[in-house]
């Protein structure tokens, strides 16, 4: 770790350097009181500032007392790479936060491959600094950039954050940066033209957590990269073969979050959990369909805890009335009907975003088509004693899981949620604030 200082002029610079580089904060403090032009002094090959090599190395302590010195937060070395690029190349989260507090500029480009400090946190797959740049975004991006731009501004390749994350392997970076709007369908070749999305590069780096992510996310495996191959041909190329069974357009497809952008941050962060965690395990349970009888099945220990699951601790009132298997975790607001969080999901992505416009139809509730103007965590007795609501709740849609016996998840929730115009009004139920009551 580290920069080179080898190449340092004089040797009175050379110690000052070597000083920040080992975290010496009382000499780097004297010697920088006694000389303060040494904050504006670089190493000769690289010019690392003592800023850059402070944020390079974690040394938070020095970071803070020179730029409460005064030193300038987006001094660049000889690649145009600010400090909180170099702390965001190494993961130093702390550089992260206290470059953005002193107003670091994010919107920097360095001279390599024109990336911000957001490609490269996504690239090194350091998803606290990615998370923690994102969050001051709103406020660090000028009016006129905008922060949807911002997370999805292309390098000279025209890479966003999302495609380096994807090709990288980083599953929870991929998590984040779509979270927080990056656009899934994007193409390296710019909006509209050919070139590669990050399912493309997700299927080069071969990570079947990224992949799986991207199709949750509505990912088209039929976009064509600037070679007219499709991510399913690239990842059989790798030889990537669990990726390329998911990528195959002839395998079943993926359940999909109702809408990229505009669903998500308004959901409630809690049933958002519960939701994502129904997301998952549907579409894992369609991974293991697809992957059954090839070589790429591989049981995780997690799957042993499904077996032993128990329906005790839910009552018959407990259990939605969609389809009758899963634990109600999920409120419609304003009309308070409960429902499953797989029922919630199916109920909201059964109809597929336009990939152009990203508008959606706006999900009314099954029971009374009343419209929903938002998913909270349902409030029941179980939940009310549990320390933690959340994770209580996420225990038991877990628990409860064993309804896939034969139809199999997927299927059984497509089923359920094509009942829907048959079923007769006020099949569901509402919480009072004390009691259970059926809608007459
Ligand atoms: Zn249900
Ligand atoms: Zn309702």
């Amino acid at each position: 770790m580290g920069q080179r200082l080898s190449c340092a002029g004089s040797s009175y610079d050379r110690d000052f350097f070597t000083a920040v580089q080992a975290g010496h904060l009382e000499t780097v403090r004297s010697a920088v009181d006694e000389d303060p032009s040494l904050l504006r002094r670089t190493t000769v090959y690289d010019r690392l500032s003592a800023l850059h090599i402070a944020a390079a190395n974690g040394h938070v302590e020095i970071l803070s007392m020179l730029l409460e010195k005064y030193a300038n937060p987006d001094i660049v070395n000889r690649h145009k790479q600010t400090p909180l690029m170099l702390a965001a190349i190494h993961g130093k989260i702390a550089c992260v936060q206290k470059l953005l507090e002193a107003g670091a500029n994010i919107l920097m480009f360095d001279s390599i491959n024109g990336r911000t400090c957001l490609h490269h946190a996504a690239y090194y797959g350091h998803s606290n600094c990615l998370q923690a740049i994102l969050s001051a975004a709103p406020i660090l991006v000028a009016d006129s950039w905008g922060f949807a731009r911002f997370v999805n501004v292309g390098d000279d390749n025209g890479a966003t954050p999302l495609h380096l994350a994807a090709r990288q392997r980083r599953p929870e970076c991929v998590h984040i940066l779509l979270d927080n709007g990056a656009l899934v369908c994007v193409s390296t070749g710019g909006y509209g033209h050919p070139g590669s999305t990050p399912l493309h590069l997700a299927a080069r780096g071969g990570s079947l957590d990224c992949v799986r992510e991207l199709l949750a996310w509505g990912a088209d495996r039929l976009q064509r990269d600037s070679s007219g191959q499709i991510p399913y041909v690239v990842a059989l190329k790798r030889n990537h073969g669990a990726c390329a069974a998911l990528l195959n357009p002839s395998a079943a497809e993926p359940l999909v979050w109702p809408s990229p952008l505009k669903f998500i941050s308004e959901l409630d962060p809690d049933a958002k959990a519960l939701l994502e965690a129904a997301l998952m395990e549907a579409n894992k349970e369609r991974e293991k369909k697809i992957l059954k009888g090839t070589k790429y099945l591989v049981l995780s220990p997690a799957n042993s805890d499904e077996v032993v699951d128990d329906m005790s601790e839910a009552s018959d009132s407990d259990l939605c009335s969609i389809c009758f298997h899963q634990v109600c975790t999920i409120e419609v607001r304003d009309c308070g009907h409960q429902m499953c969080a797989h029922c919630t999901l199916s109920l909201c992505c059964h109809n597929k975003p336009n990939p152009t416009t990203l508008s959606v139809p706006s999900p009314s509730c099954p029971f009374c088509r009343c419209n929903i103007s938002r998913l909270v965590v349902a409030k029941t007795k179980a939940a009310d004693e549990g320390d933690n609501a959340t994770n209580s709740m996420l225990r038991r849609s877990r628990r409860s899981r064993n309804f896939s016996g034969g139809s199999g998840s997927f299927k059984g929730l497509t089923l359920a949620i094509g009942s829907f115009g048959r079923m007769g009004r006020g099949s569901g139920r509402i919480m009072d604030s004390d009691d259970t009551v059926d809608k007459p």
